[in-house]
This record gives C-alpha cells, sequence and structure tokens, in this order.
C-alpha cells in the first residue's frame, strides 16, 4: 500500500508507476509460508476479530463520554469493478452492523443536483463512535463530472480545496479520515466486466455504461492522479492499494484499518458507578 506524500499536491501521483498486482507491505514467506493467498484470508480474519474489537472500544468511549467521542471514515474509490464492494464485505464486515454506517453513492439525484456537492455527503456522515464507510464519495463530484464534463472546469476545480477545507475540518471535529484507491489494472477490469457478463447471477451489477467509462480509462487515471496529489494531506491521507489480487486487497484494507485504530489507542471505559456496589445489590436482591 501507498501512501500519498503531500509535499508536491501540484504534481499529480504518477499511478502508471505502481503495479496493480504488487503486494507491498505483505510480510516475506519466512512468514507467509509457501501460499501467501491463504496465509491472507486467515489474517483478515484474525484482524477482522481486532477490528471488532476495536469497534466496539469507540463506539463505548461515545456511548458513555459523547464530548470525547472520535469518529472513523474510510473513503473508497475505485474504477468499476475495483474491489469496493469486496473489500467492504470482507474487512467491514467484520465489525457490528450496529456500529457500521456504509453509504453507496451513485449518480445524484435532482433533488441532490439542487444543493452544493458536499450537501449528500455531511447528510452521510457517521455519528459520533461510528465507523463511516464510504463507496464512492466527494470524490465523485472531481472524477466522473470532471471525465464526463456534467460540468465545468470552473466548478469542479474550486472543489479539490472545499474538499480539503472540508476533510480538515472533519478530523478537527474529531473523525479520523481515511481515504483508499483501490488501484486495479485496465486488463483485470476486463477480465471482472466480462465474469459479470459470463455469469447470469452477476448480470445485474454490469451496467453497459462501465464501458463507456473503460473507454475513457487514461482520463479517469489522469483525474485520480490529480484529486489523489491535491487531496492528500496530514489530517486525511489518501492510499493507492493495489488491488488485482483480492486476497491481498483484503489483507492490506485490514492491515491499515487496524493501525488507524492502533493510532486512536482506545480502550474500553470506566464505569461512572461503583461496580462492587452494583454486584452486591444484585446478589442480595433475592
Ligand atoms: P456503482 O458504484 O457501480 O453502483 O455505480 C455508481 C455510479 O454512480 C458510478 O457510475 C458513478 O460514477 C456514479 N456517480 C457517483 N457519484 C456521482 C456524482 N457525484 N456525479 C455523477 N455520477 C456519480
Ligand atoms: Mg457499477
Amino acid at each position: 500500500m501507498w501512501r500519498v506524500g503531500t509535499d508536491s499536491p501540484d504534481v499529480p501521483v504518477d499511478l502508471g508507476a505502481i503495479d496493480p498486482r504488487s503486494t507491498p507491505g505483505l510480510p516475506g514467506r519466512k512468514v507467509t509460508g509457501d501460499d501467501p493467498k491463504l496465509w491472507a484470508r486467515s489474517e483478515v480474519e484474525r484482524i477482522g476479530a481486532e477490528l471488532a474489537t476495536q469497534q466496539e472500544m469507540l463506539f463505548a468511549q461515545a456511548a458513555v463520554e459523547p464530548q470525547l467521542g472520535r469518529t472513523v471514515l474510510l473513503v473508497l474509490q475505485a474504477m468499476d469493478c475495483g474491489g469496493k464492494d469486496g473489500a467492504i464485505k470482507r474487512v467491514a464486515g467484520s465489525m457490528d452492523p450496529l456500529g457500521l454506517r456504509i453509504t453507496a453513492f451513485g449518480p445524484p439525484t435532482p433533488d441532490e443536483l439542487r444543493h452544493d456537492f458536499l450537501w449528500r455527503i455531511r447528510k452521510a456522515l457517521p455519528p459520533t463512535g461510528y465507523v463511516g464507510v464510504f463507496n464512492r464519495s466527494h470524490y465523485e463530484d472531481v472524477l466522473v463530472v470532471r471525465v464526463n464534463g456534467l460540468a465545468p472546469e470552473s466548478v469542479w476545480r474550486p472543489r479539490y480545496k472545499k474538499i480539503n477545507d472540508f476533510e480538515r475540518r472533519l478530523a478537527g471535529a474529531g473523525t479520523t479520515v481515511v481515504k483508499v484507491m483501490l488501484h486495479i489494472s485496465r486488463d483485470e477490469q476486463r477480465d471482472r466486466l466480462m465474469q459479470r457478463l459470463i455469469n447470469p447471477d452477476k448480470h445485474w451489477k454490469f451496467n453497459p455504461a462501465d464501458l463507456d467509462a473503460r473507454g475513457r480509462w487514461d482520463d479517469y487515471q489522469a483525474a485520480y492522479a490529480e484529486a489523489l496529489a491535491r487531496c492528500a494531506s496530514d489530517e486525511a491521507p489518501w492510499y493507492v492499494l493495489p488491488a488485482d489480487r483480492k486476497w491481498y486487497r483484503d489483507w492490506a484494507l485490514a492491515h491499515l484499518l487496524r493501525e488507524t485504530f492502533a493510532d486512536l489507542k482506545l480502550s474500553y471505559p470506566q464505569p461512572d458507578y461503583d461496580v462492587t456496589a452494583q454486584r452486591h445489590r444484585l446478589e442480595t436482591d433475592g
């Protein structure tokens, strides 16, 4: 996984230099054994249990001391077939659904279009103590909007700054924002789109418009490259996660979330009542 640097926002991220089949950060064979895929799958389960505990602590702290509560927001972006749904199922799926707020963003409704582009994003923000996951996000407003010319440059270009301001405010108010681009290759996308056409149970996931977007692959990569560079900050970092290998994708995302939680140094809150006294009451109430 690659953390996007924050020192040269004017230089687009060189996505071409990041191999979507690579597995950065994966331990060597000494640790994984001869089958890294098998190892990664079992690690995802093990880390998943840790994520569940961390999420419960996050939730509990906010419940007991709302003013000190923290929030986590994971923003997932990718080309079609990039694996957002799969990553959410495998990684976020290890946490308690009660503490999760997962929102997918499609084309804006007429009502949403009447508002600023961040309006629907703000409405979907996770409450304090929750883990929010955005399946697509406000970044679509500098990606598909730019590539498809849904708004003129005079409208989408100022959005980089608006996004940075928005995310900085979020971070300042106690939300840890982590942004991940699942980076797949054009070949891998073709294989996955083809699977959707071959398997009748997957037909519903295919959208003919996906092929239009695919036809503009280079424009999308350029739009991603600029968005990543302009909107990577210390408060809300961007990561590029090579995602051609699903087992690596899940492992790397789980690993990143575990590190994100670790930085929060969470623990279960202390009760504001006398535990011994309450136990005694219960034991003696007949
Ligand atoms: P999917 O994630 O496959 O359900 O597709 C959602 C679709 O909604 C994608 O084609 C996105 O490009 C599109 N979409 C999401 N946000 C926006 C937006 N702000 N403006 C236009 N299209 C969007
Ligand atoms: Mg789709």
